[in-house]
């Protein structure tokens, strides 16, 4: 980073700062700027920015940035002057709190310092001044907890263990229970633990603590925790650098039962109604709430309790909204009948309420359709999409908890993070259980299924964080009790052992023993509403990858405009398919081979009719047969297994026959008792006949065995060799649109050829297309409408796309034989060979099969349309390899003037939004990806 001057300015005070820079301010910072600045009742305060935070961490070395702790100072002042209280003075002191807030929010990923400047001069002030001996303990011993945690380095356990062993010593069944006296007993052993993990005294000088917190949130943001979140969420220093610190004047919320704390949402975060939500304690500190101490009340509560404070509450959140124009989550403080808002921030929520505000939002006018696209990440909807427990389950839960994120998982019970995040590497499906989760469980997030936790509420940390992955939780499930060092959880008369597995329904907070039944979910009216909004503003169409009736049935249910893929080789692999397949592979000849096929048409035929029904009156792309036909006979090894096998009945039979025959000369004429028949007539020639068929496959196996098949002999070469297969293809097709159009269905089917490298291959198939339909048209007495085109996914395709274009009709990028061969890394070994570690070491910044190569591969097909354009201008082109349901290589494939992205069924909502997304962001995204001009063929 280049060094900053001495008068580049780092600290900010609320009424100064921009509250539109959150790259220098921190989302955090910024919007305490923002608050502050339009009157909303904000604790005075002044943030340093993430610059400050990069020279720190630029030097290398632990002091602060030239000039930082004047400016410091001198800010401190200004708050003094505001406040009328002076820092470190003991008879009116100020206090602030310390937080860190980086770009974008990363929720618990910061440490947090309350109360700082307290020391024990100034704690009799402080008691004095408020009259409460209690709240002056309380406050002292937080702070000297918080801060020897975040400051210090010291574990928890440290304070945690005396703290527990106090509450129960006096009989305290929570924090509230404690008395003063038994908080300045706990105050005196935290300063102990301090003095024993550091090996000096807590340090008394206000400035100290001030410089050491500042260091303490800087250091935080090169932490492992933070850095774990940034590599698992794709944050990049160009979305957020270094974290801000905000220094606030504290407010207390535990001065007494007029006083309170609590943390809100403007909508349902759950759900997405337009309601009142979150959660408060009477005289607690906002810790409290998030840590899950104590259980919360629901907010609305309040309204019985302070209603007063309740309406001014609502006019916050209301102000907040119809500021932001965004959902909020807010942290507030009232501190004796006064209410301050002590930070806002776009609420995370889960897909079903970012949905669902979309469309309340642009019906309220807070929000335009445009706004309303752009606001949800098309991959989130993939929670939408996940299974919900089969209602008709009738199974009693064991036990119930808050509903703090929807959707239902099952998986064997782990205790801490790291079991579960290598159970997940063993492949094995866990549940994360916990009293209560921190943000250094996060790993443990990542892995689990689902998380359950016996305390806090649904703003706890694991709600939150759950939430935000789309993770179903069940929060503070109090009829569990949690014994993490035996790794067992009593659950009413139940015990969990590590490994018993159990069901959790974040939907409705049930905890259920056991595995249950899923179903998946109903779209809802407001996806369904948003995603049409999607289709009025995309240029691309969405097709999908479909190759069953059931696969297509759910892609129209999902909106899809067609079949972009149908991979027909998949409809042999059916049981009364594989047999006639087989036959029609090892047939000895033609007049065999012809046999087969004869059988297998009808079959796929009505295959073919079945889907181009379903899809009527949509495009439905049919591609010949692709894979290697060795694919569909079993391998060598075990071949040779079973012809083995056979071999030695055939001897056991022979056996027994000699048996036989050996008991009958053997036998007395008198006897007339019948000799068993262990095998009945014929039993020698059907073994005789098996292993006659399985030693042709193996000759077949032989003679078709490729060192690399994948770029061997499959595809269009395929039907070159055998051009009767691709015929009986392409006659099964035409059949069945002859007789769906008979029926009067309005069918359009597209005829594709795959693995194409030369045009005189393409026109090659095209001659049997047009003799076959001429036969097609003739006997059906019938005119016949449908395309022909062809895959490109082999570099030399690209290269001559124009020739092709004087065939094809349309094109369709496979980009998973493309990135292939572009790449030369095998799809089939690839992935789990060496691209994580190309990942890892930034060596590719994707995995090219999932994300498409725009560099590359990219270039490839820009090249390929605008060549093929240039023949025929009408050329439709689109993409049916797996990274066409990907948002980002959507935003790509609409760039370079792609008619269509065809991606499976799930995908399909996901990249219906993705495309309208492309279109809505087509200009910045010709700017980010350093691009001259929007592509001319959109
Ligand atoms: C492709 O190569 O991108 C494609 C869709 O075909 P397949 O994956 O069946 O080879
Ligand atoms: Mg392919």
């Amino acid at each position: 980073m280049e060094a900053k001057s001495k008068t580049t300015q780092f600290v900010y005070s609320f009424k100064e700062g921009d509250g539109q820079n959150k790259k220098l301010l921190g989302g955090k910072g910024a919007n305490l700027c923002e608050m502050t600045q339009i009157g909303i009742n904000v604790p005075p305060g002044f943030v340093i920015s993430t610059e400050a935070c990069l020279a720190y961490i630029d030097t290398g070395s632990h002091d602060l940035p030239d000039g930082l702790i004047g400016d410091v100072h001198a800010k401190i002042r200004e708050l003094e002057q505001a406040t009328g209280k002076i820092f470190g003075d003991p008879e009116n002191m100020l206090l602030v709190s310390v937080r860190s807030g980086s770009a974008l929010s990363m929720p618990g990923m910061m440490d947090t310092i309350l109360n700082l400047g307290l020391n024990a001069e100034s704690l009799p002030g402080l008691i004095k001044l408020t009259g409460n001996e209690r709240f002056g303990y309380d406050s002292y011993r937080r702070f000297i907890q918080l801060f020897g945690k975040v400051a210090l380095g010291i574990a928890d356990e440290k304070f945690d263990k005396p703290f527990e062993a106090l509450k129960k010593r006096v009989g305290a069944k929570n924090d509230l229970d404690l008395s003063a006296d038994n908080l300045r007993e706990i105050s005196e052993v935290f300063l102990d633990v301090v003095q024993g993990a550091t090996g000096r005294p807590f340090p008394e000088d206000v400035f100290q603590q001030l410089e050491l917190a500042i260091k303490a949130v800087f250091n935080s943001w090169m932490g492992k925790r933070a850095v774990d979140y940034r590599r698992e969420f794709k944050i990049t220093p160009n979305l957020a650098n270094g974290t801000a610190v905000n220094i606030q004047t504290m407010v207390f919320g535990n001065m007494g039962d007029d006083c309170a704390t609590g943390v809100g949402f403007t909508r349902n975060p759950g759900t997405g109604e337009n309601v009142m939500f979150g959660e408060f304690l009477v005289n607690a500190q906002g810790e409290d709430v998030v840590a899950g101490i104590r259980t919360p009340k629901p907010v609305h509560e309040m309204e019985m309790v302070m209603p007063e404070m309740y309406k001014q509450l609502v006019a916050l959140r209301d102000r907040l909204e119809n500021h932001y124009h965004e959902v909020q989550d807010y942290e507030y403080t009232i501190e004796k009948g006064v209410l301050y808002c002590l930070q806002t921030r776009n609420g995370k929520m889960n897909a079903t309420a970012r949905v669902r505000t979309s469309i309340e939002m642009v019906k309220d006018e807070l929000i335009t359709k445009q706004e309303a696209l752009l606001r949800v990440d098309p991959e989130e909807l993939d929670q939408l999409l996940h299974p919900m427990l089969d209602p008709s389950t009738k199974a009693e839960p064991v036990a119930h908890g808050l509903p703090a994120s929807p959707g239902a998982a099952s998986g064997a019970v782990v205790f801490d993070a790291d079991r579960a995040e290598l159970a997940k590497k063993e492949g094995e499906k866990v549940i994360l259980v916990r009293e209560e989760t921190k943000p250094e469980d996060i790993h443990g997030f990542f892995a689990a299924e689902g998380v359950l936790t016996s305390r806090g509420g649904k703003t706890s940390h694991a709600a939150v964080v759950a939430r935000g992955m789309g993770k179903p939780c069940v929060a503070g499930a109090e009829g569990i009790v949690v014994d993490v060092e035996k790794h067992i959880a009593h659950v009413g008369v139940h015990v969990l052992h590590e490994g018993d597995v159990i069901t959790i329904d974040g939907g409705n907070g049930n905890v259920y023993l056991g595995e249950l039944p899923t179903v998946p979910p109903k779209f809802s009216e407001e996806l369904r509403t948003l995603l049409s909004w999607a289709d009025e503003i995309a240029r691309l169409k969405i097709m999908t990858n479909a190759d069953t009736v059931d696969a297509a049935t759910k892609a129209v249910d999902y909106g899809a405009m067609g079949i972009g893929l149908c991979r027909t080789e998949r409809m042999f692999n059916a049981q009364d398919r594989l047999p006639i397949v087989i036959d029609m592979i090892i047939a000895k000849d033609q007049v065999e081979r012809q046999e087969a096929l004869d059988r297998l048409r009808p079959i796929q035929r009505g295959d073919f009719k079945d889907i181009l029904k379903i899809m009527a009156p949509r495009p439905v792309t049919i591609r010949l047969l692709d894979p290697p036909i060795h694919e569909f006979l079993p391998n060598e090894k075990q071949l040779e297994q079973e012809i083995a096998h056979l071999t030695s009945l055939r001897d056991t039979v022979e056996g027994v026959n000699d048996l036989m025959n050996a008991m009958h000369l053997l036998r007395r004429k008198a006897d007339t008792k019948e000799l068993p028949k262990p095998f009945g007539p014929g039993g020698r020639e059907l073994v005789e006949s098996a292993i006659a068929k399985k030693t042709q496959m193996l000759h077949k196996v032989r003679e078709l065995f490729e060192v690399n098949p994948m770029l061997g002999h499959r595809g269009v070469r395929l039907g070159i060799t055998y051009p009767e297969i691709y015929e009986m293809q392409i006659r099964a097709v035409l059949e069945a649109a002859a007789e769906c159009s008979k029926e009067g269905h309005d069918v359009h089917p597209e005829i594709m050829v795959p693995q194409v490298c030369t045009s005189r291959e393409l026109l090659w198939v095209k001659e049997i297309v047009d003799r076959v339909r001429t036969e097609v048209e003739a006997e059906y007495d019938t005119k016949l409408k449908f395309k022909f085109g062809t895959m490109i996914e082999v570099v030399r395709a690209c290269m001559r796309a124009g020739r092709l274009a004087e065939t094809a009709e349309f094109f369709s990028f496979g980009t998973n034989d493309l990135t292939q061969a572009s790449f030369s890394f095998s799809r089939e070994d690839a992935e789990n060979k060496f691209l994580p570690l190309y990942e890892s070491n930034h060596i590719l910044q994707h995995n090219p099969f999932e994300v498409l190569d725009v560099k590359g591969v990219g270039r490839l097909m820009g090249i390929t349309v605008d060549w093929g354009r240039k023949t025929n201008p009408d050329l439709k082109v689109g993409i049916c390899g797996e990274q066409g349901g990907h948002p980002e290589s959507i935003r790509f494939c609409h760039h370079v003037g792609l008619t269509y992205v065809s991606c499976s069924p799930p995908r399909v909502p996901i990249a219906r939004l993705g495309a309208a997304q492309a279109k809505l962001l087509e200009k910045e995204y010709v700017i980010q990806q350093g691009l001259t001009t929007v592509n001319k063929s959109i």
